[in-house]
């Protein structure tokens, strides 16, 4: 009998995309021996309010050109298609129109994000839709994780997973920054996506404000 497939949802503004997401979701999918990652860049994301977000559609081609090599990974335009806040629930649910009940979905998160489950919308529904999965990330406790997973499995059971990957303190606040500034950018991000700021001429001003 053919087994269900297997989905990971790599969600995120990816504004813009690095090394961090892309090794995040490639040891997520290794480990859960997924059938394919697929990256949604967020549309609107309602968490992010405080500084203006880049253009979807240049996240959205950032993230094409980033995962091109990986033949693991998709990427969505589900919610940079949507109009207004988008928010993970409806996306799941899309998504499960799209594939079947069947499928199994693993929504990727790091270690910050994990912090923050229980506030999102539906998160109650939202737990009983997919498994989340939870990624080390530099910065963030080892200890703060387990307590917030401890607390979820008590509410809603088996639902979240911790997975340790290959820890790299990179963020796109700090690639933002760093392109404001002047300062490299070299070996945090795929060259197509250095080479994309470039032509561009993204986070030139300092957004950091
Ligand atoms: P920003 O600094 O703008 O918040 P970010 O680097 O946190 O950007 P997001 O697009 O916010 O990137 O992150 C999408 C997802 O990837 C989140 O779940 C986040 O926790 C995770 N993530 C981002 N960077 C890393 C990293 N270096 N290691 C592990 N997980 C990461
Ligand atoms: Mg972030």
């Amino acid at each position: 009998m053919e087994r269900e497939l297997r989905l990971g949802i790599m969600g995120g503004t990816f504004d813009p995309i690095h090394y961090g997401h892309l090794v995040t979701a490639e040891a997520v999918r290794d480990e859960f021996k997924l059938d394919k990652v697929i990256f949604v860049p967020a549309g609107n994301p309602p968490h992010k309010v405080k500084r203006k977000v880049t253009d979807k559609k240049h996240r959205y081609l950032m993230t094409i050109l980033a995962t091109i090599t990986n033949p693991f990974f998709e990427v969505s335009s589900i919610e940079i298609d949507r109009e207004g806040y988008t928010y993970t629930i409806d996306t799941i649910k899309e998504f499960k129109k799209m594939y079947g009940e069947k499928t199994l979905f693993y929504f990727i998160t790091g270690a910050d994000a994990v912090l923050e489950i229980l506030t999102w919308k539906n998160a109650d529904e939202l737990l009983r839709l997919c498994y989340f999965v939870a990624a080390t990330r530099p910065g963030i406790e080892g200890n703060k994780i387990d307590q917030e997973l401890d607390k979820i499995r008590k509410l809603y059971g088996d639902v979240i997973y911790k997975v340790t990957v290959p820890s790299l303190a990179i963020s796109s606040t700090d690639i933002r920054e760093r392109v404001a500034k002047g300062r490299p950018i070299k070996y945090l991000l795929p060259e197509p996506v250095e080479r994309y700021i470039q032509k561009y001429k993204l986070y030139k001003e300092d957004d950091s404000r």
